[in-house]
């Protein structure tokens, strides 16, 4: 079979203002997704790309059926998905097989869903598991298996029903570098060369490389809330070299979306976050971002090493980090003024080399520094400045947080900013009492250990 040329494509799958909000208990809604548009034309394989907890999971889940949007349609050829599409069928990354089920019966699954009868669903099973390199293990059990031939169990569960549409879920950040490169390659295969009768792919994952080595058109979200920052075609012919100089510009230039993405959105969060009032009148905290100082302190180092400036792609795959551990820290560096993300190098400021050249004391007045400016770090101060013990306990500052971000997020804010104000000592923390302290009066700090022991 050849492939549909692009043009002729179908109209298979369209989005239309598809919003996703989560209730949060006397809190403010929070929004996941924000008015994503799109459509999905039978035959390509679309990677979604986007930071871990921008939506990515749900948004596929909504594409699927299995959760409805809060505003906005999906349309499946044309008419709307109103539950679980029996059309498409979903891979995982935690491999989500049943451990009391052997290898052919968790295969068996969807056909029995869909009553299937016996010997046809055996038969369509166990041609799966050959066709996918797993014959020969009908009846061991997942525990039996490594994580590579569970992740080909998933593959062919999700086959066996024939879906139109194939939809995975980061289906290889589970495995290790070769097995997940081998089933990468093999899954392509079974597609171009269309071994199975599936033609559409949605693929979310948060690796750019594997985005360029895969997908035809590659879709990418922001986060807080996700919406659709870009849009396009990847004209490389499989199958892909990734040392091609047109692939490593291809990655390259995806680096440049994303980063040069979350210059602009940052600025604009900011602006808006700190000025505009929110619905009901409070000033909402601006998100910090979560990058970890001995991490940043790394990354500067070795940027400074290199003549202040270097390709963060290059960097990225020299410390072995992957888009989303990397972003947060060059977001940090930004809202420091240590570096600047320029057309996809990482640019040290003035400060950043002063920062990369001084020693611990030097660099946490730099960083203090810099805090002042964050509005978090505005209220962690005011607060404890206006306690006369200067102490407070973690707990309260989570009740506050909650009430601008999700529960998780909330939390990662904190211990982001505890790892920032203890490393600046722009406040103390200790761990064993949970609480935040100023250390401006040592008499002060003494007092509270005192009348935490006495009431112990
Ligand atoms: P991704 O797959 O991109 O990592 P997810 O779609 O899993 O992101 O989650 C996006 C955001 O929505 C996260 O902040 C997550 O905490 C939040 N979220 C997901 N599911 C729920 C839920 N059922 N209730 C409340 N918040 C949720
Ligand atoms: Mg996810």
């Amino acid at each position: 079979m050849i492939r549909t040329p692009y043009e002729e494509k179908s109209r298979f799958i369209r989005l239309l203002g598809v919003t996703k909000t989560y209730p949060q208990p006397d809190k403010y809604d929070i929004r996941v997704l924000d008015d994503i548009t799109l459509d999905i034309r039978a035959g390509e394989f679309i990677a979604l790309l986007g930071p871990s907890g921008s939506g990515k999971s749900t948004l596929l889940r909504i594409i699927t059926g299995l959760s409805r949007p809060s505003y906005g349609t999906v349309l499946y050829r044309e008419r709307p998905v109103m539950g679980p599409n029996p059309q498409a069928a979903m891979v995982f990354q935690s491999f989500a097989l049943y451990p009391w089920l052997t290898i052919l019966q968790n295969v068996e699954l969807g056909l029995v869903a869909k009553g299937i009868e016996r010997s046809r669903r055996r038969d369509k099973s166990l041609g799966l598991l050959d066709l996918i390199g797993l014959s020969g293990y009908e009846d061991a059990f997942p525990k039996e298996l490594s994580g590579g031939m569970r992740q080909r169990v998933g593959f062919a569960r999700a086959l066996a029903v024939d879906p139109e549409l194939l939809c995975m879920d980061e289906p290889f950040s589970a495995l290790d570098f070769l097995t997940a490169e081998n089933l990468r390659s093999e899954l392509l295969d079974l597609w171009l060369k269309s071994k199975i009768p599936t033609e559409t792919i949605l693929m979310v994952t948060h690796g750019i490389e594997e985005a360029v080595f895969m997908a035809d058109r590659i879709v990418i979200l922001s986060k807080n809330p996700a919406r659709i920052v870009a849009d396009f075609s990847v004209p490389l012919p499989y199958p892909r070299n990734r040392k091609s100089p047109q692939f490593i510009e291809l990655v390259d230039y995806v680096y440049k979306v994303v980063t040069g993405r979350n210059d602009e959105q940052e600025a604009i969060s900011q602006k808006t976050l700190d000025k505009a009032p929110a619905p009901s009148q409070k000033t909402r905290l601006a998100p910090i971002p979560y990058g970890h100082i001995s991490m940043l302190s790394g990354l500067l180092e070795l940027v400074a090493d290199r003549g202040n400036r270097d390709d963060l792609y290059h960097l990225g795959s020299e410390l072995f980090l992957e888009v989303d551990d990397l972003l947060p820290v060059t977001e940090t560096a930004e809202l420091f003024h240590l570096a600047e993300v320029r057309e996809g190098d990482l640019v040290l400021t003035d400060l950043g080399k002063q920062f990369a050249q001084g020693e611990v004391t030097e660099r946490k007045r730099i960083i203090r520094e810099q805090l002042k400016d964050v509005s978090l770090f505005n209220l962690i101060e005011r607060v404890l400045q206006n306690k006369a013990n200067h102490a407070m306990p973690k707990e309260f500052f989570n009740e506050i947080l909650e009430e601008h971000f999700s529960v998780k997020e909330a939390e990662r804010q904190l211990t982001t900013a505890i790892n920032w104000g203890r490393f600046t000592e722009f406040f103390h923390y200790d761990p064993d009492t949970e609480m935040l302290y100023l250390s401006t009066d040592q008499q002060i700090v003494d007092e509270h250990f005192d009348s935490h022991k006495k009431n112990e």
